[in-house]
């Protein structure tokens, strides 16, 4: 193979070589049930429990509070679906944003059909949620808020501190007035490990992660649920998680994530600078050499590697297949939303017109990528863009009726 260059990083990354060397010995060597009392399967219960330390370490947590899962949309479910069952004879809405992941949103989707009523919060034209909005949203039924941290496909980081210090006041007068108290769950599986996280801080009561967006492996992610939460399990089996989950816990992968999360507390900070550095410079490149593109998400809340962008006149599918034969992997989105030609949900949100968002791409650039990766990209997307463009139906509409002003900034 010639040239590969991924940016595709919040769709999934490689598996760090520590990580991989970290889970190694739990396959075949330590290879014991953590439920089991004999001394070769308390090994691996110790190692559960270290990992589980080092979870609740890097969100500022406590270990009891952390249960491990088969990734982000297990976490998800989990949290939404079991607030959702658990606080029922309570209320039954449920507040979120229409920005959300689809293990939120369709997850959402799922309980309006089991008779639960979910409200949709709408976003500025940065991506950020309208608090005013979410204030007014809330009823005497609403048991539940899910909003996400970040955006998985226009990076933007959403006020969750805000929301958190909002809700901590309505909750208060809530239990003096004995209403149902509202939980706040945020999915911050684009977060953690690349921003700092403190769940004390956020004011959130469950969080979603997931160890195959920042250098772990696939297949294992954990949701921290606060001391207290009345919340229901979605797993029932064996006891395992504290009841909460149950089910032989995936030792390798959960070593893997806990190692995961020791690397990242050390070096997030230092990992987020490259990948800054070069989005800024191809975000730059790109606003000057393709004229009619419009930069998606906050211009400074966003995450450091994520450059979202719509290409008038073209589609982001046809510049996918165009810069794979290059050797470049983007994405037009989300990976859950390519394979249809719906225009992506988060842009939409944005008020941005379906013929615009039919020609976005997602840049999303991690701990690989060099300057010469980028300027491969700077060299090869202008032609594409000006090729697809010469073929364009649209373009005959370039002087009439097909015009979205260019957002500046
Ligand atoms: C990837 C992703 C998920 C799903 O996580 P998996 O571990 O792949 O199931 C959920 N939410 C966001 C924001 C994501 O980016």
């Amino acid at each position: 193979m010639g040239r590969f260059i991924y940016l595709d990083y919040n769709a999934t990354t490689s598996t760090d070589e520590r990580v991989v060397e970290a889970m190694k010995l739990y396959f075949n060597k330590l290879y014991g049930n953590p439920s089991s009392i004999y001394k070769f399967a308390q090994e691996a219960r110790e190692a559960v429990e270290a990992a589980r330390s080092k979870l609740a370490k890097i969100l500022n947590a406590k270990p009891e509070e952390i249960v491990f899962t088969s990734g982000g949309t297990e976490a998800d479910n989990f949290a939404i679906k079991g607030i959702a069952y658990a606080n029922k004879e309570k209320g039954n809405h449920i507040i979120t944003s229409k920005i959300e992941h689809h293990a939120v949103l369709n997850t959402c989707k799922w309980l309006e059909k089991q008779g639960f009523q979910v409200t949709y919060i709408g976003v500025n034209k940065y991506g950020i949620v309208d608090l005013d909005e979410l204030r007014n949203a809330i009823t005497d039924k609403t048991i539940l808020i899910t909003i996400m941290h970040a955006n998985n496909e226009i990076g933007t980081i959403e006020p969750i501190e805000e929301i958190g210090k909002i809700l901590q006041e309505i909750n208060k007068q809530r239990i003096t007035n004995n209403k149902p108290r509202i939980y706040f769950h945020t999915d911050a599986v684009q977060t953690v490990g690349k921003i700092p996280i403190d769940v004390n801080e956020l004011g959130v009561d469950l969080l979603s992660l997931s160890g195959h967006k920042f250098y772990g492996p696939k297949g294992v992610g954990a949701l921290f649920i606060r001391k207290r939460t009345k919340i229901n399990s979605l797993l029932h089996g064996g006891h395992h998680e504290r009841n909460r989950r149950a089910g032989t816990e995936n030792v390798p992968g959960i070593v893997g994530l806990g190692k995961t999360c020791e690397i990242a507390m050390e070096e997030q900070e230092k990992e987020e600078k490259k990948p800054k550095a070069l989005r800024d410079r191809l975000e730059k490149a790109i606003v000057e050499k393709i004229d009619d593109v419009i930069i998606n998400g906050h211009p400074e809340k966003r995450l450091a590697g994520t450059l979202n962008i719509c290409v008038k006149y073209v589609e982001g599918e046809s510049m996918l297949l165009n810069l794979d034969l290059e050797g470049i992997a983007a994405s037009s989105g989300s990976a859950c939303t390519s394979g249809t030609l719906e225009p992506s949900h988060v842009l939409l949100a944005l008020g941005i017109p379906p013929e615009v968002a039919h020609g976005s791409l997602r840049f999303s650039l991690g701990r690989n990528n060099t300057e010469e990766d980028i300027d491969h990209v700077i060299e090869v997307l202008p032609p594409i863009v000006k090729k697809l463009r010469a073929m364009s139906p649209f373009r005959k509409g370039r002087e009439g009726g097909l015009r979205w002003d260019t957002q500046k900034r």
